[in-house]
């Protein structure tokens, strides 16, 4: 490869000008062979973040990414491999139920799913609150059980998409996560890199979400779904709020507990929504059901057979866990205190803000402080309302399960704040369009 100069690269970004797609590898393989030091890097991220990409150098970019290490050949497997990916959210469980659902249905799904993130929960730390549950597979284990199974829930190895991994922790903490360009190359390039037929984009809009206001994310979306066409991968992406909590349940098993309340035909509307929702692009993109609403008649199916239930008890099994706990929600860890939160007055829920929840959530510790924190699977927060229900003065808010008294008070000085209660009932939006 041909040798560049980093600081002209950078110093060409920083004054608006574009950069040339043997110049955006060559970035991408000196900084994942340590030979670009990570002050450059940062300084690159932010001329980036403050200039943006043509389109030229984001394909580039999130081809050079997805080349960084080892990409997935899957194309021994007959079926049809779809996977999905949420931009992340609070109470967002819908990769758990949605994967059995669609598995049972006919299509692979080869999940590689993320930990929480900031605010954010995460597939991974819902999922090891199953007893024995293990989500780190080596590449032969994770090709072994969707080919036995149609269906693995494991976390990205160590060796696919590894310049994601190290930007992502960069922009982490250089002030430069909210930019489109880099969320886009960073999921694109690491779901790329699985070799799947297709992915379903659930790309998530407001206070609790990356992307605050619909036009960031309609535009988020359609730049991930062209990054998918350009690369001869079919993208469909769907633009879901993210303003309170999808569900009631936000926690490790908590979550848990409401995913298996879907598969078991009950559940949250909303979240039965979004899933459906997802689960009907699936079965398109995977060629199993020629229109949404045929799909979505086949998903209800495999939940009404109990087809859905036994691919998940039949993955559990595959992955060490105890499927037992399908049949049994108490066999999962729960926190031993419990808490309410009262509300003030009577009328109607008007804000219940998911970002202060999921934060309340972090600090009760449901999520990770620091890079190196254990995650507790057994605190969480049930809510008993949610915006647009009325209410009366002494009724639960939201009981909180917790373990440790001043990690209760920490997260109450965030729950508090999360609910408004006024006098006009409101319903919001929740499902808000769909590209591709
Ligand atoms: N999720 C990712 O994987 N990357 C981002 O940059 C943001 C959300």
């Amino acid at each position: 490869m041909k040798h560049h100069s980093i600081i002209d690269i950078i110093e060409r970004k920083r004054d608006g000008g574009a950069l040339a797609p043997d110049e955006l590898q060559w970035v991408i393989a000196e900084y994942t062979a340590d030979r670009i030091p990570d002050y450059q890097m940062s300084a690159l991220l932010m001329a980036v973040f403050i200039r943006g990409f043509s389109p030229d150098e984001l394909t580039s970019w999130t081809e050079s990414m997805l080349r960084s290490g080892e990409v997935l050949d899957l194309s021994h497997i007959p079926a049809v491999k779809i996977d999905k990916h949420s931009t992340g959210g609070v109470g967002d469980k819908v990769s758990i139920p949605l994967a059995p659902m669609v598995a049972a249905c006919g299509v692979a799904v080869p999940m590689m799913s993320g930990r929480g993130l900031g605010h954010t929960g995460g597939t991974l730390d819902k999922l090891e609150s199953i007893p024995g549950f293990r989500t780190r597979l080596d590449r032969d284990e994770f090709v072994g059980i969707v080919e036995r199974h149609g269906l693995v829930l494991g976390g990205q190895s160590e060796s696919m998409a590894p310049a994601d991994r190290r930007i992502y922790s960069l922009r982490d903490t250089t002030g430069t996560v909210p930019s489109l360009p880099l969320i886009a190359s960073s999921i694109m390039s690491k779901k790329l890199a699985e070799g799947i037929d297709g992915l379903v984009l659930d790309v998530k809009t407001g206070v609790g979400a990356f992307m605050k206001d619909e036009e960031s994310a309609l535009a988020l979306a359609k730049t991930m779904v062209s990054i998918g066409q350009l690369h001869g991968t079919k993208v469909l992406a769907t633009l879901t709020a993210m303003d309170q909590p999808l569900g009631q349940e936000v926690g490790n098993a908590n979550e848990i507990r409401e995913s298996l309340d879907v598969l078991a035909g009950a559940g949250p509307e909303d979240v039965v929504a979004v899933t459906l929702s997802l689960g009907a692009d699936m079965l398109v993109l995977g060629g199993v059901s020629v229109t949404r609403e045929a799909a979505r008649d086949r998903l209800v199916a495999a939940i009404e057979s109990g087809a859905a239930m036994e691919k998940f008890q039949e993955v559990i099994a595959a992955q060490g866990g105890d499927p037992a706990v399908t049949e049994d929600a108490s066999l999962l860890p729960a926190a031993p205190n419990r808490h309410e939160l009262i509300a003030a007055r009577g009328g109607f829920i008007t804000v219940c803000d998911a970002r202060e929840v999921g934060l309340a959530g972090v600090r009760l510790g449901a999520g990770r402080q620091r890079k190196e924190d254990d995650v507790d699977h057994g605190v969480g927060i049930t809510l008993g309302a949610k915006i647009g229900d009325r209410v009366d003065k002494g009724d639960v808010l939201a009981a909180v399960q917790y373990r440790d008294q001043a990690r209760l008070e920490s997260a109450l000085q965030f729950l508090e704040r999360a609910f408004t209660i006024g006098d006009d009932a409101t319903q919001p939006e929740l499902i808000i369009g769909h590209v591709g």
